[in-house]
């Protein structure tokens, strides 16, 4: 029985008995299903989280050790519940883990872990319902349903030509937790958003004999915070604005407070940020990387075309033979097993609607965590969760 007592000490096996409750299911217990689930509590809906893990947090508890949040305290927390003032202004890791334990407790949310969701279809009978085929043959029947598997659900890692045959070590950053076992060792780091960003600095400062960060299109780095003001303020302030304006004032507010890194194989980005942005690409924090990069310590190389036994070949045909390499190449959401026949995923997998609105022809199916906005992904998840359990609210009345 994969099954677990869940935090607040429901239990799967309960579960099978009270389909006939025709609760709001939630799929997901991150902070995006959590978010969710407490906002419909709060309007008297019953919603029941499915988690596949055996406890809530489960994508928190395996980021690196030292991650920290990089919106703030107050823009992070969810709904009815905020995060203590001793956190401090950026969330360590444990703490966000912490926050999402207590948030389950404090909201009394029924939680069931240990089942994972494989298939949604509508119900057979045409009620409108939807039916859930989760593992161990569960077959269960909600109202509605809350999509919240996460943006960051399945590790990718290029196919890229002879990536088998690498004698060295490869692994996805999603495996990567500190840089002791890189002490001393050469390591390429392949990818510039905020994570391989973040993994490089960390390794140059954790004791790597070399590192390098292999880059495909070069990124648009913003300061965390600047004189105390956070980026996150300036993406909440700009993000209803026209892109071109805020194109043009981002490349100011960067040539101010970020030194030109050209000499040192990171130049400036030809294309706006916020235009970035909007074709899914994130800016990234600076969290370490600029000085890094400044001191030697950190250098940026070509993409990564290929792979020879021991040797990583770049796209401007240069040899590298690093002890490892970590692919911080990005995840998929992986949402196609799971509703793929239902005509709700554009062509890059996405949900084609999100928040308060289900797609059309599937109503009562919604999405929360498959956007990237500029404002913080946790905040924006706050938001509609409120979106979603005002809607699910009506619609049960
Ligand atoms: C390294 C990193 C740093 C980030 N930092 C910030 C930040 O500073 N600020 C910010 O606003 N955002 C940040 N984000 C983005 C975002 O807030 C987080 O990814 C957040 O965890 C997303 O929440 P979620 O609930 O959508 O997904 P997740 O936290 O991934 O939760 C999804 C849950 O669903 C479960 N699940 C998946 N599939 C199934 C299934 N089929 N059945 C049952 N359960 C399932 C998973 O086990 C998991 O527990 C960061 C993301 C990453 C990767």
């Amino acid at each position: 029985m994969p099954n677990s007592p869940s935090p607040t000490g429901s239990h799967a096996a309960a579960l099978t008995d009270r389909t006939d409750d025709r609760p709001v299911y939630v799929i997901g217990g991150g902070p995006g299903g959590l978010a969710v689930a407490a906002s419909l509590r709060a309007r008297g809906v019953r919603a029941v989280v499915l988690e596949k893990s055996d406890r809530v947090g489960a994508s928190w508890r395996g980021h690196y050790d030292r991650l920290h949040l990089h919106t703030t305290r107050r823009w992070s927390a969810l709904p009815g519940l905020r995060m203590p003032r001793r956190f401090g202004r950026w969330v360590g890791r444990d703490d966000v883990v912490r926050y999402l334990e207590k948030y389950t407790e404090h909201h009394g949310l029924e939680v069931v872990t240990g089942v994972e969701v494989t298939r949604i279809d509508r119900a057979p009978d045409g009620s409108g319902d939807w039916q859930l085929t989760a593992t161990g043959g569960r077959v269960l029947r909600g109202r509605a349903v809350v999509v919240a598997t996460g943006f960051n659900h399945t590790p990718r890692i290029p196919d890229w030509p002879g990536r088998d045959t690498f004698t060295g070590e490869l692994l996805h950053a999603a495996r990567y937790r500190a840089p002791a076992p890189y002490a001393d060792r050469d390591v390429l780091v392949v990818g510039i958003g905020n994570t391989g960003a973040e993994i490089a600095a960390d390794l140059a400062e954790g004791g790597a004999s070399r590192v390098r960060i292999a880059v495909r299109t070069v990124p648009h780095i913003v300061r965390r915070s600047t004189a105390g003001w956070p980026a996150q303020a300036t993406g909440i302030l700009v993000r209803r604005l026209p892109v071109r304006l805020v194109d043009r004032a981002g490349a100011v507010m960067c040539r101010i407070a970020v030194p030109d890194l050209a000499a040192q194989g990171l130049p400036r980005p030809d294309t706006g940020l916020y235009s970035r942005v909007r074709q899914g690409a994130i800016p990234v924090q600076d969290v370490g990387l600029i000085d890094a990069v400044r001191t030697g310590a950190v250098t940026p190389v070509a993409a990564v075309a290929s792979f020879d036994k021991d040797t990583v070949v770049l796209a401007d045909g240069t040899r590298l033979t690093p002890d490892a390499v970590i692919a911080a190449t990005g995840y998929d959401r992986a949402l196609e097993p799971l509703l793929g026949h239902l005509d709700v995923l554009d062509g890059r997998g996405r949900p084609v609607a999100h928040g308060g609105r289900s797609p059309k022809g599937a109503p009562g199916l919604y999405f929360t965590g498959f956007t990237n906005p500029i404002s913080g992904m946790l905040r924006e998840m706050a938001l509609d969760a409120e979106r979603i359990a005002k809607r699910v609210a009506r619609a049960s009345r």
